[in-house]
């Protein structure tokens, strides 16, 4: 069996020697003689994987004290809900910016359990750029702000942190956190669904200030309150552990190849080369401002469009797959999460270049 480029938004690709290191610990994990799938998640050694996975993502963002980690299920989307119960109160106002689907679909949630204030839409630039923060039109005193720092579907990523006085701004991070050092005190809770840069699905990551938890609504239910995963050090009932425990390989590794100003460095160069093809290019486009194109996930499109069909066709036979840009803008999606090595881009380049030479 060979092994193939992949370019999936999600899940999506794992490094390769995690996965190695998955199949070798498999059977006799930690010397328990069975798997960490088998294994209880209130035994020593489970709570040792858990605790350790715990201060490596801590060590690699540079999470402040005075926040918590939370270890969640329900994935990102489950965080649309959870969000507006436990920051919110139904008669307040809570302010949502969006530049793509995904904040779209945050604040259509919200709606349901606050007053949703739309504070930005990049609609009008068919979300491929985002509003001057200036000319936003925030409430005088939301409870938060909620923002998509990457856009999966669009391609769209925000390079600033937006202002927000006094109130904690709330974002959606599942398709860039590790992709980038980023100061986790600017913000009041960052999320992200594992199955992009972190590990198997069935896993979301929870930071936020200590001072957030513990105000839920009355009637929230115990599982989606943030106060039972801070008082049972996630634990209240079963975690996903198997999802837990290759996180934790994964922030392992990422701390052995030198941290995330080395990985953002390399999904600079990642990035760089593949909008540069693009953009000398005839024959391919990417619709994205440039300020703000995503380092993740880079859709485009063909001259032609009736030649994507054969392209995807073409590429999944020579070893790239997944490049099939999302049902809703069609085209093509090169996601390039943490995990894809250069070699990926370089012959994704390579291929794109074939297919224009035979179909220009
Ligand atoms: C994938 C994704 C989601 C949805 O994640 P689920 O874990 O499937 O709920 C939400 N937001 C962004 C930015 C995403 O990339």
């Amino acid at each position: 069996m060979t092994l193939v480029h992949n370019f999936s938004a999600g899940p999506s690709a794992i490094p390769k020697i995690v996965i190695e290191q998955i199949r070798c610990d498999f059977p006799n994990w930690n010397g328990t003689g069975m798997s960490v799938i088998e294994a209880s998640h209130r035994g020593k050694e489970f709570k040792e994987i858990a605790q350790e996975t715990e201060s490596n993502l801590r060590l690699l963002l540079g999470v402040p004290k005075n926040y918590q980690v939370l270890f969640v299920q329900g994935g990102a989307s489950l965080q649309f809900s959870m969000i507006p119960l436990n920051l919110s109160a139904s008669t307040s106002v809570v302010d949502y910016v969006i530049t793509g689907s995904w904040g779209k679909k945050a604040a259509k949630e919200g709606s349901k359990f606050s007053k949703v204030n739309i504070a930005s839409d990049s609609i009008h630039s068919n979300y491929t750029s985002i509003q001057n923060e200036e000319d936003w039109r925030k409430s005088a005193n939301a409870d938060y702000l909620h923002m998509t720092s990457n856009e999966t579907i669009g391609g769209v990523e925000y390079n600033f942190i937006p202002r927000a006085k006094n109130i904690p701004i709330v974002t959606d991070m599942s398709s860039s956190i590790l992709s980038r050092p980023v100061d986790i005190s600017k913000y009041g809770l960052i999320y992200a669904g594992a199955q992009k840069n972190i590990g198997p699905a069935g896993l979301t990551i929870v930071i936020i200030r200590e001072d957030l938890i513990g105000k839920a609504r009355s009637e929230t239910p115990t599982l989606l309150n943030y106060k039972t995963y801070s008082d049972s050090n996630s634990m209240y009932n079963t975690p996903p552990v198997f999802s837990w425990y290759v996180a934790g390989l994964v922030f392992k590794y990422l701390i052995d190849i030198g941290g995330l100003s080395k990985i953002e460095s390399l999904n600079i160069e990642k990035a760089s080369l593949l909008y540069e093809y693009i953009d000398q290019s005839e024959f391919y486009s990417n619709p994205v401002k440039e300020d703000y194109r995503s380092r993740m996930n880079i859709p485009f499109l063909l001259k032609d469009k009736s030649k994507e069909e054969e392209f995807i066709k073409q590429s999944h036979r020579a070893g790239l797959v997944n490049l099939k840009g999302h049902r809703s803008v069609g085209g093509m999606r090169a996601s390039i999460y943490n995990a894809l090595e250069i070699a990926a881009v370089n012959d994704l380049i390579s291929f794109m270049r074939d297919f224009e030479n035979n179909n220009g």
